[in-house]
This record gives structure tokens, sequence and C-alpha cells, in this order.
């Protein structure tokens, strides 16, 4: 349920309407707009209980959330979420490009790699220290060794740095490296891994799971926000689908389904969609278009070497012109892309 306060309630009555909710045993979530405050209400909610609200001062009106997903949802907070990251952010007017290798292979392998995307304007640097592999005997990444080259490489060459976190017991350590914290695909809805990253206070990247509807995906963000932490940017990274000429299905609708949905912010992953080097410009272009938030695109300086996901990593140069394409289609779209 959502309590809407008056345009004119004062912030006594404002929080006499929160004891209420608190001594019924809920929890009460207000978020001031720039005319009137709605209060959100989360627990287990009698309908009945509620209702009567209505005749406390200031309430205009108890109303059920229209869907099953209440913190992350627009009729709960109108304004898009905006996630700074110093001098850019993610989910205001800049179209913002993460840029990396798939995995941290060896710190000249990083280097070299965040000097290209950063040359081009990318502002986030990503790459996997702790990787998921379908085969338990694929390369797993580098750990924490992984996360201190990130670390230094990205402060070194101006980037911030997105990295991905598979388990509860990690994410004090990755927190201490990376500015972004990446859910993956496969773990969208490890419950336990949700709620410890709603727990902390740094951003984090929820990758849509790949069998997951955008439902789904905005039931396993409220999670993060339940937990306390607002800072959640929704990533579209593909779907399964009958189709085998892709790796996954990019669902470019979604862009569009979740931005009237939700007031998260949404980028896509053009690389993971679609599997295929030469699919993953246009892609990343369809992603502007469709109004998503900003991309992360896997560049490896030399894709046949890489330990992962070398075919669908861009080389340098093809990186180095999509950059120019978005920053064209942007222009006439009405954007930019964030540069440094
Ligand atoms: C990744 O971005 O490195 C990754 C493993 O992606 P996904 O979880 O979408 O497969
Ligand atoms: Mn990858």
């Amino acid at each position: 349920m959502i309590i809407v306060m008056n345009e004119s309630a004062t912030i006594a009555q404002i929080g006499q309407v929160i004891r209420a909710v608190e001594d019924l045993g809920l929890f009460a979530r207000p978020s001031r707009g720039e005319n009137r405050t709605v209060i959100g209400v989360v627990g287990i909610v009698d309908e009945a209980q509620i209702a009567p609200l209505v005749d406390m001062e200031g309430v205009d009106q108890v109303a059920p959330y229209s869907r099953a997903f209440k913190l992350v949802n627009r009729e709960f907070q109108n304004a898009p979420t905006v996630i700074s990251l110093g001098d850019f952010a993610i989910g205001g007017p800049e179209f913002v490009v993460m840029a990396g290798p798939c995995s941290v292979e060896s710190e000249a392998q990083v280097r070299e790699t965040a000097e290209a995307v950063r040359a081009c304007g990318a502002r986030i640097l990503r790459g996997g220290a702790f990787k998921p592999r379908t085969s338990p005997y694929s390369f797993m990444g580098m750990g924490e060794e992984g996360l201190r080259i990130l670390r230094t490489t990205a402060d070194d060459t101006g980037l911030k740095v997105v990295t991905e976190v598979m388990a509860p017991e990690q994410v004090p350590l990755v927190c201490r490296y990376a500015d972004i914290l990446q859910i993956g695909t496969r773990n969208m809805q490890n419950y336990a891994l949700l709620e410890a990253v709603g727990k902390v206070r740094v951003p984090v990247m929820l990758k849509r799971g790949m069998m997951s509807t955008v439902e789904e995906l905005l039931l396993a963000a409220e999670y993060i926000l339940a937990n306390g932490n607002s800072q959640v940017i929704l990533c579209e990274r593909g779907i399964r689908t009958f189709e085998k000429a892709t790796r996954n299905t990019c669902d470019i609708s979604a862009i569009p389904v979740i931005k009237s949905q939700s007031h998260l912010p949404v980028v896509v992953d053009p690389s993971h969609a679609v599997g295929v080097r030469a699919y993953v410009a246009p892609l990343a272009r369809a992603a502007l278009a469709a109004g998503a938030d900003g991309i992360i695109v896997e560049v490896h300086p030399r894709p046949e070497e890489a330990l992962s996901d070398g075919a669908q990593s861009l080389r340098p140069p093809q990186f180095a012109v999509l950059m120019d394409e978005l920053r064209a289609m942007a222009g006439a779209l009405g954007r930019t892309v964030a540069s440094g």
C-alpha cells in the first residue's frame, strides 16, 4: 500500500502517519516529491488495517500499489534515481559507457584496455575478478589480486570500477575495491546475496536473470532497496529464447517497459546479449536509441588471446568507432555521452 499525503501536509502530520504505520508493526518509507510526500508501507500488509489511515490529518489517499514491487515503483517515486559517481552520474541526462575485459587476466592486459577505453571516453572500467563460469573447468578469475589490479589501474587512468560479487561473504572484500557491485545474471535471484548488497552503501548493478521476466527483475531489485540500499542500476543482458543465431536475445523493449514502471536507471550489456563481436555495436546503438542510461561493453586488446568471452569482445579500434557513433546519436537525441 502507499499513503499519499496532501500537498499541504505538514512535517508533523507526516510524522504522525509514519508512527501510525509503525504501530501496526510495518515499515514506513517516506519519499518527498516536489509537491507531496508519498509513504510506502512495507511488510505483510493487511489492507483493512491500513485503509482507516485515510482519515488522519494530511492524508489524501491510501491506495494499493498496482504491482507487487513497491520501493522500485514509479508510483512510489516518480523522479528518476540518479547515481552520482563523482563528476558524472548514471540515470541523469548523460549516457554512461562502462568498458573493459570480460575477466581480469593480468595487470598489463587491464592497463592496456583501460587506457584504450578511457581515451575513447568510457568512464567506468569493467572486469571480472570472480567469474561465474558454466563449466567448473573454465578460468574462474584472479580473485583479490584481480580486484587490486582493477582498482589501481582505474585510479591511474581516471576510471571507476564495476566488478562482480558472487557470494554474500565476498561483499565486504569487493566493496573495498569497487565503485559499483555487479550481480550477475546467474545470481539475480540469490536472495542472500541481494540482502547482503542491500545492507551496504555501494551502488549495485543488477543484471537480469537470463530466464527472468521484467517483473522478476524489479522484484529482485526490491530486495536490495528493502534492505536499505537505494542505489541500484538495472541491466538488460539478454534472455534465453529459441533463437540460436545469437548467444541470448536482447530484450530492447525491456528498456521502455522498465522506465515506465520504475525510477531506477537501466543499462544494456550488448556483449553478453548477442555473444558475437559483429553484432555488439548495433545493439549498443539500439540501447541508446531506446532510452537506456548507459551500456557495459566487453573490450579486449587481443580477443583471440582472451581467457573468457573473446568472441564477443570488441577490439579497441572498434570500440573507438562505436563511441563516435554514440556521441553523434546522443546529439540527435538531445543527450550527451559522459566524458571526462
Ligand atoms: C559479466 O558481465 O562478466 C557476466 C558474467 O555477465 P552475465 O552475468 O550477464 O552473464
Ligand atoms: Mn563476459
